[in-house]
């Protein structure tokens, strides 16, 4: 496990800030009528201009900038011609790198009401907010608790702890983890979303870690398809995935792909940021 100094966390909060700025850009672009291959070119322009590369294309022959994975798709999901439609519940995954260092980072949206509906679907509503709580639960965790798989247990508890509208229970996905992030995208240890009976690893300053919950409306099974990528759930329940890339320091953390350094979340938490800014 490679442990930052302050200096490459800079770097690292750099890459992490093309990404923010790179997924709000898609969040933005992202409506009905706009296919998947339209929001990775939004992503390569923002990171292109940033002067950043992407992480994600190329890596093991990934073929876009962005994952783009909807509905039933869990993450890994190859942009392209789909159009997105009314109500779709749409993730998108994006990583950059500066000067060597990578950000990774992930949202899920659902988009306007289907025809015919006031709002959107209770269910997938309460499925996004859910798996964003998760995730700031869990990194939150990563101050408040001492071992790496507190933060699994955070994330499961939130996760799974509050059912959906009219019972509908949420499962977390333990067959994808987060990971220590930095000159590599990928590097150890990896962060479980379940609890396990092992600890895990001490928590201690200089670790860069991605947090990625996944979540789904009923049983998280999944399937890898035919691409080689595109991971969906077995029964076709609805998924989201929501990350961040998170640096612990000696005086609280440091989220490096959120724009106020998660000073709103985890104020809210009680956990304290600290910003090299
Ligand atoms: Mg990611
Ligand atoms: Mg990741």
């Amino acid at each position: 496990m490679q442990l930052k100094t302050h200096e490459e966390v800079r770097v690292m909060r750099r890459a992490g800030l093309v990404v923010a700025q790179a997924l709000a850009a898609v969040k933005d672009a992202a409506v009905p009528g706009t296919s998947t291959a339209d929001l990775d070119a939004v992503a390569a322009d923002v990171i292109s201009a940033a002067g950043a590369s992407p992480s994600f294309l190329g890596y093991h022959g990934f073929p876009g900038v962005i994952c783009a994975s909807v509905n039933e798709e869990v993450v890994h999901g190859i942009p392209g011609p789909r159009v997105l439609r009314p109500g779709d519940v749409v993730s998108v995954d994006c990583g950059a790198i500066v000067d060597g260092w990578h950000g990774d980072a992930a949202f899920t949206t659902v988009l306007g009401p289907r025809e015919g509906e006031a709002a959107p679907d209770a269910g997938d509503a309460h499925l996004v907010e859910t798996t964003e709580a998760a995730l700031w639960d869990g990194v939150a965790t990563l101050w408040t608790g001492r071992r790496l798989g507190d933060v699994g247990a955070a994330v499961q508890d939130r996760a799974e702890g509050r059912p959906g509208p009219g019972g509908e229970p949420l499962e977390v996905v333990e067959g994808y983890t987060g990971h220590g992030i930095g000159r590599q995208m990928h590097q150890e240890p990896e962060v479980l979303n379940h609890r396990t009976r092992s600890p895990g690893v001490r928590l201690r300053a200089g670790m860069c870690l991605a947090v990625e919950p996944m979540v789904v409306r009923g049983d998280a099974a999944t399937v890898e398809l035919d691409d080689g990528w595109t991971v969906v759930t077995r029964s076709g329940a609805r998924a989201a995935h929501s990350e961040h890339t998170v640096a612990v320091l000696g005086d609280g953390l440091w989220v490096l792909t959120a724009p106020d350094g998660g000073a709103l979340e985890l104020g809210a938490r009680g956990v304290p940021v600290m910003s090299l800014d």
